[in-house]
């Protein structure tokens, strides 16, 4: 792969050209992104407040749970060197549109927009840790960089599933659907959302038990933030300069298969027979998955025919930071003695796109000896 300096711009020959073939906003962005004077501007937007009160479904309403992170993630952000943070909406409860919060870090020259929220679904069963970055190069790249880094540490730190760095364009532009990113993007300012995880549903419930786990996530966020611009910190003995050369160098095309929004659903899934065992009345079945402009991320299991589901799971090796995931694999259904299973999966991609499998069928009960009939 190709890398190329983005974040640093030494080459200034390189420039001029950049300068010349594309807009004038994305060469600014690359020359400010890292500051090279110890003016790095970060601007903190807990999300929602006031009477937009974000999900209601956790145990306090987004809203609150927002601003406890962002808090002690500006605290800790505030012990690193050469970085100074400041907030959208302070440590109060107001009630702030996306632009106004474009238009305050604007005013305060900032470098990057933080935006911080938690996620919830429909169907309250969804879980893991998201970003959404600008659709626009070179923006989708430092999102790419900062999530990719972000849920690292996630998934090692509190074991939240990374479901990847996303964006979603505008209903009537090419740019980007949420407005705190686009509003920050007409101001050449790089803005991320983090979804730190599922407040609604019930895999993700022991990561939003307490105010402490909220400050946790503002403190690991905070960490992340001083290792992508390669910070430092005396007080906590922290330094991440050494690191910051590694996250500086990328070339924007090569996160488009990462950031690439997919809108469709997945091309195929379906199911086939392996194996029987009528004596531990247990169903043993081969499940392929594909996804050709996306991947395979989670799936769930109906032994109804569909009309109830489990809880979706990962896909086995599936892996939203890569793309990659297997493309089939084997799953036994425990049944019990009076069972008359009517087995279908549900495949899921990267954006909650979904396809139903074909139906493995029994036309006979288990009994617990004999071999009972099936269609598939
Ligand atoms: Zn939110």
């Amino acid at each position: 792969m190709k890398k190329t300096k983005i974040f640093r711009g030494k080459k200034l020959i390189f420039l001029l050209i950049l300068c010349i073939i594309v807009p004038s906003l994305n060469v600014r962005a690359q020359e400010r992104v890292f500051p090279k004077d110890n003016d790095l501007v970060i601007v903190i937007d807990p999300g929602h407040g006031g009477t937009d009160t974000g999900t209601q479904g956790g145990r306090i309403q987004e809203r609150f749970m927002n601003l406890i992170t962002a808090q002690a993630l500006v605290n800790r952000l505030n012990q690193y060197e050469g970085v100074t943070v400041y907030m959208t909406r302070f440590d109060n409860d107001t009630t702030l549109s996306l632009t106004e919060r474009a238009v305050y870090a604007k005013s305060v020259d900032a470098d990057f927009v933080f935006s911080i929220h938690y996620n919830a679904c429909v169907l309250h069963d969804r879980f893991g840790i998201e970003t959404y970055t600008s659709r626009i190069s070179p923006y989708n790249a430092y999102g790419y960089q900062f999530g990719d880094l972000l849920m690292k540490k996630y998934e090692s730190q509190y074991g939240i599933f990374p479901r990847g760095v996303k964006t979603r364009k505008g209903l009537r532009t090419e740019g980007d659907y949420y407005t705190i990113i686009s509003a920050n993007i007409y101001r050449d300012i790089p803005a991320v959302i983090i979804e730190h995880c599922f407040a609604d549903g019930v895999v993700d419930a022991q990561h939003t038990m307490s105010d402490d786990q909220f400050r946790s996530y503002g403190e690991t966020d905070a960490d992340a933030i001083a290792e992508f611009f390669g910070l430092k910190s005396t007080v906590l003995g922290i330094d991440y300069s050494g690191y910051s050369d590694n996250l500086c160098y990328a070339d924007p095309a090569s996160f488009n298969d990462q950031t690439y929004e997919d809108r469709t659903n997945p091309e195929n899934v379906s199911v086939s027979l392996v194996s029987i065992d009528p004596v531990s009345c247990s169903v043993t079945i081969h499940v392929e998955g594909s996804d050709s402009d996306g991947m395979m991320l989670y799936y769930a299991l109906s032994t109804d025919g569909g009309w109830t589901w489990e809880p979706p799971e990962v896909w086995p090796s599936a892996n939203a930071l890569t793309g990659t995931y297997d493309s089939s694999f084997d799953l036994t259904i425990p049944f019990e003695s009076g069972d008359r299973p009517s087995i279908v999966i549900k495949g899921y991609n990267r954006y909650d796109g979904y396809l139903k499998s074909n139906q493995i069928t029994f036309v006979d009960r288990f009994n617990g000896q004999d071999m009972p009939l099936y269609r598939v």
